[in-house]
């Protein structure tokens, strides 16, 4: 199988994070320096995400209500979501699994590459919410930039040489089910060609997990009425895992990422992701969590009070919340696009 240059620069970088030092939480890497090489058709890929698209979906999946697991606005949005990828092309997957005895399901469609099928990434968001209001930020806001990111890479101009794999997970508010079950029960299937010689591959190996979850808000802490001017996209890795080097470094791709196609907002690496859909992949992939604060020090302090909350609607959102968004969303399809070696092809 063919190395891909992308892959080798993202890589090569692990061996300047990965010598941490003791911090008061935990370890913390030092920052790793600027070096990733951009491939040629990064900022064209970039250029196809459309901000109306992603604020309109987010508003959408926030008029299905709350959408609790296994409740009717869970299956009706699920659906939506379905139809969406069904309508850019994809065929969409599900993983069953039970919840309390109760069946439910993730949804998931696949980028699959031209030249290695059998490796991807994968970028997710969670389908359900709770707080009895929209849900927009939680998690509207990462299922609608998991939809524009799948839209743009399925573009027919837009290939790929390693898969990409487009995850909605359930129950992500009851403790991390959907996601949880995926990773146990797929992790063995990684790299299978099924059936034996099709070039078709169920489960590609996993190269890394992108995970979104509340990419809205970022009023300072306490916060305040207005977006704040430090207002930044928050990725974060879990330094206690088994893959700690390898996650800094895929963060890393994303900060550089973010500086060289973001949008206005800077993005900060932190050391602590925890609380997500990325949690369960932690000791088995390269896993990174992407936000609008840091998920223990800021909006467990206190920083969104719309989270779980009522008012956690489309009309509570104005257009600073949107840009830092859809700043997320650049951040995310520039990484996205190098580490899967994207190419805009005539
Ligand atoms: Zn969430």
């Amino acid at each position: 199988m063919r190395r891909s240059a992308a892959l080798l620069t993202a890589f090569a970088m692990v061996a300047c994070g990965d010598s941490p030092g003791a911090g008061p939480e935990g370890p913390v890497a030092p920052p790793l320096p600027d070096s990733i090489v951009w491939l040629p058709d990064v900022g064209a890929v970039v250029a196809r995400a459309e901000r109306a698209r992603f604020v309109a979906d987010i508003e959408v999946l926030a008029a299905f209500g709350d959408r609790t697991q296994g409740a009717p606005s869970n299956i009706a949005a699920a659906a939506w979501i379905e139809q969406r990828l069904v309508a850019l092309g994809y065929e969409v997957e599900r993983h069953p699994y039970l919840y309390r005895g109760a069946p439910r399901e993730s949804l998931f469609a696949t980028k699959v590459g031209a030249a290695e099928p059998d490796k991807m990434y994968i970028v997710s968001a969670h389908m359900d919410g709770r707080g009895g209001g929209g849900a927009a930020d939680d998690d509207a806001s990462g299922v609608a930039l998991v939809l524009e990111v799948a839209r743009v890479l399925a573009l027919a101009d837009v290939s790929t040489e390693r898969s990409v794999r487009f995850a909605l997970w359930n129950n992500e508010e009851t403790g991390l089910n959907g996601s949880t079950a995926y990773a146990s029960d797929r992790a063995p299937l990684q790299g299978i060609e099924d059936p034996p010689a099709s070039g078709r591959y169920p489960e590609p190996t996993w190269l890394g997990m992108i995970q979104h979850d509340m990419i809205l808000f970022d009023h300072g802490l306490p916060p305040g009425p207005q977006q704040s001017v430090n207002a930044d996209v928050d990725v974060e890795y879990q330094s206690a895992s088994a893959f700690a080097g390898e996650s800094q470094t895929l963060a890393d791709v994303l900060r550089q990422g973010n500086r060289e196609f973001g949008v206005r907002y800077p993005a900060s690496v932190g050391s602590n992701m925890r609380n997500t859909d990325s949690w369960p992949f932690r000791n088995l992939v390269a896993s990174v969590s992407v936000r609008e604060n840091e998920r223990v020090a800021e909006i467990g302090a206190g920083s969104n009070p719309h989270w779980h909350q009522p008012t956690d609607v489309f009309s509570t959102y104005d257009d600073s919340d949107f840009d830092l968004g859809f700043a997320a969303l650049r951040t995310t399809l520039s990484a996205v696009a190098q580490l899967s070696g994207a190419r805009i092809v005539p």
